[in-house]
C-alpha cells in the first residue's frame, strides 16, 4: 500500500514525474509513515493519514510531539513499589497518603491503571504484573512481577488483592495462580466481575461472556 502510494508520488499526479529536489522530502515522509505504521492499530492508511497531518502542522507541533516521545523513553522510569510507570520514583499513587492502603488491584500492564483510575471508584494501590501467564508465549511464572507481589504482601498490611488480570485466557491463568499463592497468606482475593460490557445486546454476546453473567448474577 505505501509502496504503491510512493510509486504515484514519485510519478507525481497525471503521470508527470516530479522533481527531481522533491524526493529527499518524499522519502522523509515515507520514513514517517513506516514508523507510524509499527505503532499498535495504525494501519498504512491511518500512517499516511498522521504523517501528512503532520507536514502540514505548524513545525512547533511536531517538535512537541518529537519531544514527548523522546521525554517518555528519557524520563520515564518504573515504580519500584508497584512497577508503574512514573518520573519520580515511588510514584505519585504509592508515595499518596490518602490511598487505601489495604487494598491491591493487580493489572497486567500500566495503561490498566489509567483506565482504572479513570473511574475514580477504586482508591487503593496498585500492582502490575507487565505481563500474563502464557505457556504458549514462553511466559512463565518467573517472567512477570510476581516475586515482587509476594514481597509486598509479606510486609503485611495489605488485607484485600484485587485480580484485574485481563478476561481471557492468559489473564484468566494469572489470575487463578496468583489466587492459590495468595489465599493461604489469608489476604482475601477478588477478582473483577465479569459479564456483559453496557450497550451490548444479548444476541451478539459470545458464550463465554454470556455463561459468565449468568453465573455471576446479582441481586436486583
Ligand atoms: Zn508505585
Amino acid at each position: 500500500m505505501i509502496g504503491i502510494h510512493i510509486r504515484i508520488m514519485e510519478r507525481g499526479i497525471k503521470g508527470v514525474r516530479l522533481n527531481q529536489n522533491l524526493i529527499p522530502t518524499t522519502e522523509s515522509i515515507y520514513k514517517l509513515i513506516q514508523e507510524l505504521n509499527k505503532l499498535p492499530g495504525i494501519g498504512p492508511k491511518s500512517a499516511q493519514r498522521l504523517a501528512y497531518h503532520l507536514l502540514r502542522a505548524p513545525e512547533e507541533q511536531a517538535k512537541l510531539l518529537a519531544d514527548a516521545i523522546l521525554s517518555i523513553k528519557r524520563k520515564t522510569k518504573l515504580c519500584s513499589v508497584c512497577f508503574n510507570v512514573t518520573d519520580a520514583d515511588p510514584c505519585s499513587i504509592c508515595r499518596n497518603n490518602q490511598r487505601d492502603r489495604t487494598k491491591i488491584c493487580i493489572v497486567e500492564q500500566p495503561q490498566d491503571i489509567l483506565a482504572l483510575e479513570h473511574t475514580r471508584i477504586y482508591h487503593g494501590l496498585y500492582h502490575v504484573l507487565h505481563g500474563a501467564i502464557s505457556p504458549t508465549e514462553g511466559v512463565g511464572t518467573d517472567d512477570i512481577k510476581i516475586k515482587e507481589l509476594m514481597n509486598r504482601l509479606q510486609a503485611g498490611s495489605i488485607d484485600e488483592v484485587i485480580l484485574a488480570t485481563n478476561p481471557n485466557l492468559e489473564g484468566e491463568q494469572t489470575a487463578l495462580y496468583l489466587s492459590q499463592l495468595i489465599s493461604p497468606l489469608g489476604i482475601r482475593v477478588t477478582r473483577l466481575a465479569r459479564g456483559l460490557p453496557f450497550g451490548t445486546e444479548l444476541e451478539y454476546a459470545d458464550d463465554v461472556t454470556l455463561t459468565q453473567a449468568i453465573e455471576g448474577r446479582q441481586e436486583f
